[in-house]
């Protein structure tokens, strides 16, 4: 009966203890940590997908931050390109 008992209070030290929680969460890398303290363990926020604009003069694709755009709104790839205006069609 003592034996049983020494085995469970065995078993809970191994699952509740610190060191051995390291070494199985090592074991599992990709398993979030709950003990760290959020703010040191958070990745930094992804980058917000780009949105694509076409030229409105030759309709090459840009991220719209880079786009130049003009008094209609219309986007540009270039100085040029918005000083030449939209594709006449
Ligand atoms: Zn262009």
């Amino acid at each position: 009966m003592l034996k049983f008992l020494l085995l469970a209070v065995l078993v809970l030290w191994l699952l509740y203890s610190p060191g051995v929680r390291r070494l199985v969460r090592g074991l599992r890398a990709d398993e979030p940590d709950s003990d760290a303290p959020a703010p040191t363990r958070r990745a930094p926020a992804p980058p917000q997908p780009l949105t694509m604009v076409p030229c409105a003069r030759c309709g090459i694709h840009l991220p719209s931050s880079e786009a130049l755009v003009d008094d209609a709104g219309r986007p540009f790839c270039s100085e040029a390109h918005r000083r030449a205006g939209p594709r006449q069609s």
